[in-house]
């Protein structure tokens, strides 16, 4: 497929929105989005077109809290609820950080602004990821017993959390299309910024006769990240973090960080087990698709740094070979 060089999608991290230390107030959530914001802008005024997406696991984190909290006064809602309301909440400060900044910057009559799309990621009924749910989300609880009820009236499963008590899991299958995605390439082609797939997408699934249905999951936003990236033909695809790039021995002796790197090689160390699960595992897998499906180059970097990395100058950047 045809990959338009000046075609960019930035995937950025929850840490994007909440930073460790923040204690996740608005104005930690605004000052937050003019950082991602302020990046945005500046990659848009090197001529390139952007599309964005975002995590939202502390979001959705804090969302099952409330309604956990609240539960006697408001029924709790579902899962692929929850991932809307996430991208509503986080798609609302991106759009208007950009806004403003579009302004700041004198750039906002090249380009229309920003919009954000209630956006849909198909997942495929038989994953094997139902069987196996590995996402923790919501609260800890510590009382075996009601651990036991919970599991009885709602269907959910719970596992021991690392950190301590019992915490409820959902499968996380793998993303294989964005529902609205000739939405967002018509957004493109009319100048738009677009920030689409939050949170790795609405997980839906397919039935009979085309008909479509919320799931109890959640998608890896990196993987939803670059199937929308394929689709759009974008020819990079940049992964924004807390972290300045992959690791090779991260956090142990040899520690290194891998700067240019082919997609052969690249596979090669995930092999090995360099790249965890949930976390560094499905960037590094993000990217090596990307590239596989035709992407032109992929790269992981800090949110900070972000202008560097799309330039190619900072971070791990990913290319063909
Ligand atoms: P995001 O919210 O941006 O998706 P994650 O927390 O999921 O971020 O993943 C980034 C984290 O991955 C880093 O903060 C780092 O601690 C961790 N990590 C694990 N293994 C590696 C590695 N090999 N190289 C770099 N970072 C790694
Ligand atoms: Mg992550």
């Amino acid at each position: 497929m045809l990959r338009d060089e000046r075609l960019v999608l930035i995937a950025l991290g929850g840490n994007a929105f909440q930073s460790r230390g923040d204690r996740g107030t608005p104005e930690d959530y605004w000052r937050n989005a003019y950082v991602a914001a302020r990046t945005i802008v500046r990659i848009v005024k090197e001529g390139y077109r952007v599309a964005v997406t975002h995590g939202n696991g502390p979001q959705v984190g804090i969302i099952s809290e409330w309604m956990e909290a609240l539960k006697e006064r408001v029924p709790p809602q579902t899962l692929d609820i929850a991932g809307a309301m996430t991208q509503g909440w986080l798609g609302y400060l991106l759009v208007q950080a950009i806004h403003n900044t579009l302004i700041e910057e004198g750039v906002y009559d090249r380009v229309r602004g920003a919009v954000a799309l209630v956006n849909r990621v198909a997942v495929r009924e038989d994953d094997p990821a139902w069987a196996n749910p590995t996402k923790f989300v919501g609260s800890w609880y510590t009382d075996e017993e009601e651990v036991r009820r919970l599991s009885r009236e709602r269907g959910w499963t719970f596992k021991r959390d690392p950190r301590g008590g019992w915490r409820r899991v959902v499968p996380s299958p793998d993303p294989y299309r964005n529902v609205e995605v000739e939405a967002i390439k018509a957004l493109l082609r009319e100048g738009w910024i677009v920030i689409a797939s939050g949170g790795g997408g609405i997980p839906v699934v397919e039935r009979a006769g085309g008909r479509l249905e919320g799931a109890e999951a959640v998608i890896d936003k990196d993987l939803a990240g670059e199937v929308l990236a394929t689709a759009l033909g974008a020819g990079h695809f940049i992964i924004l973090t807390d972290v300045d790039g992959a690791y090779l021995n991260f956090s142990r002796e040899g520690s290194r960080r891998l700067g240019r790197v082919t997609v052969s090689e690249l596979e090669r160390y995930y092999s090995e087990g360099h790249f965890p699960p949930g976390s560094m595992g499905p960037k590094v897998l993000a990217c090596i698709r990307f590239i596989k499906h035709g992407g032109l180059r992929a790269a992981i970097g800090h949110l900070y740094e972000g202008y560097e990395v799309v330039k190619g100058v900072r971070g791990t950047q990913v290319v063909p070979g």
